[in-house]
């Protein structure tokens, strides 16, 4: 079997906390058949060395690239995440473009594709993460790689519009044909990035094969990234009994629990849920103290400004609605800034009643996934999620929402409590059906298999 070799920004490495679906994924993937990872350490240096440092934990060798504070400022801060980040999730008003930041995207990719070629053979399998990397295959290429090249983007694609919103789009989203195939989350995201090559007189056909002008040829397909679901309903079932779980239960003195687990991003709809909650409370006095609500939110890329702005408006937002609901001995909001292990989170999930996914957009949203494969089966919870999110296509049996309407958020919270436990059974069991099929094994075969061609 051809070795894979699997490029990232981060390398998540063991025993690190992760809290990012990308990280979490990945580490699924490549743990069942071992492999290369390549990328970022997390380090960063005065002077970067020219080697990536070697590491072997399990069946996974790393090799590990420092970033200088230059390369981290504008590659990773900078161009990925105060542009192309805001872009890709649809909020061009967000998004800050500096030439500088671009051109230290360009080196970074660059470099990684000098200590990345000396470590491949032509039998190898490629296979390069998200937005950070979009040109790495174009440079390995120009090095004369020879191996064959996959790239999967987990975030969402805006239309052609949207995308030709970013100054130099014609130097960035072509250098895709450098692939062998391109893979996306959802359908839509691939009618998208095909309608912009089209509309850049590409030809394309109807299995995502696309031809530009000067002769280049790749694939464009969709493929929705899964979860482990084994690992983590039993992952749920063991945290059950555990010391958390049972602590959390005891908490709660027999009220309802509402639980959101996301990074504090802006992307995620967080002041909508907090916005939607207090109006429930405000709607249902009944409901006054008979529910609680755990956000737990681990910040996240806090050297942005947006993200700290975030910040500060979700603690007044919790706050307010917390000072005025709150009794002696209940609060509405529980609002944790801290990230905990998976394990930790699965044991949650499954003693809360609603799982509440408000993303204004999301890539996939593993949470979701993560939420439903968690639920005990005699008496699961409800998923209230999204219509933004890319899971939203394969989990049609959650109470679908536009987080953009608070109502919206509130009649579902109501639903979702008063529904009834057959109701609950049957949709959650259309839904645990599928996260258990297109897991995240089925994920890396469908992707590998197109990929060997
Ligand atoms: N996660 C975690 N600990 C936390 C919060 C999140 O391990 O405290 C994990 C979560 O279980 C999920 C991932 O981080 O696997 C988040 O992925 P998702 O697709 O929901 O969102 P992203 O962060 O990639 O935008």
């Amino acid at each position: 079997m051809n070795r894979l070799v699997v490029v990232s920004n981060r390398v998540a490495q063991p025993r690190e906390a992760r809290a990012g679906g990308l990280a979490s994924a990945m580490q699924a993937a490549l743990e069942q058949c071992g492999g290369l990872w390549f990328g970022w350490s997390g380090r960063i240096v005065d002077e970067a060395d020219a080697t990536p440092r070697m590491e072997r934990a399990g069946r996974i060798d790393y090799a590990l690239v420092d970033l200088t504070r230059s390369d981290h400022d504008e590659y990773y801060l900078g161009f990925a995440n105060r542009t192309l980040w805001p872009l890709l999730h649809f909020r061009p008003s967000l998004l800050d473009y500096h030439r500088g930041d671009f051109a230290g995207y360009q080196r970074v990719n660059a470099a990684f594709a000098r200590q990345l070629a000396p470590l491949l053979r032509d039998d190898d399998v490629v296979w390069i993460h998200d937005y950070h990397l979009i040109p790495l295959g174009a440079e390995l290429r120009a090095l004369g790689v020879g191996a064959r090249i996959g790239f999967f983007l987990h975030v969402p694609v805006p239309p052609p519009a949207l995308l030709a919103v970013l100054p130099h789009h014609e130097q960035l989203f072509p250098k895709l044909a450098a692939y062998d195939l391109v893979g996306l989350q959802t359908w839509r995201d691939r009618d998208a990035l095909l309608a912009y090559f089209r509309e850049r007189d590409a030809s394309t056909g109807a299995d995502g094969n696309v031809e530009l002008p000067d002769g280049r040829r790749f694939e464009i397909a969709a493929f929705p990234i899964g979860i482990d679901a084994v690992k983590v309903a039993e992952q749920a079932r063991k945290a059950a009994g555990s010391p958390a779980t049972a602590r959390l239960v005891r908490s709660l003195e027999g009220r309802k629990l509402v639980i959101g687990v996301d990074r504090l991003d802006y992307s995620k709809g967080l002041p909508q849920r907090f916005e939607a909650f207090g109006r429930f409370l405000a709607r249902h006095a009944a409901w006054r103290a008979r529910v609680s609500f755990l956000q737990i939110a681990p910040p996240s890329r806090e050297q942005v400004q947006e993200y700290r702005d975030l910040r500060s408006r979700l603690e007044r937002l919790a706050g307010a609605t917390n000072g005025r609901y709150a009794e002696p001995d209940w609060v509405p909001i529980r609002y944790v800034n801290r990230s905990f292990t998976q394990g930790t989170l699965a044991g949650f999930y499954r003693v809360a009643d609603i799982g509440l996914v408000t993303p204004l957009r999301d890539g996939m949203n593993l949470v979701a996934k993560e939420y439903v494969a968690s639920q005990p089966p005699e008496d699961p919870g409800v998923l209230v999620l999204s219509s933004f999110a890319g899971a939203a296509d394969e989990l049609a049996e959650a109470i679908i929402i536009n987080p953009l309407d608070p109502e919206d958020i509130v009649e579902s919270l109501e639903h979702a409590l008063s529904m009834p436990l057959a109701e609950r059974r049957e949709r959650w069991a259309a839904m645990f059906e599928r996260v258990s099929r297109n897991d995240i094994a089925a994920w890396r075969q469908a992707f590998l298999e197109r990929l060997a061609g």
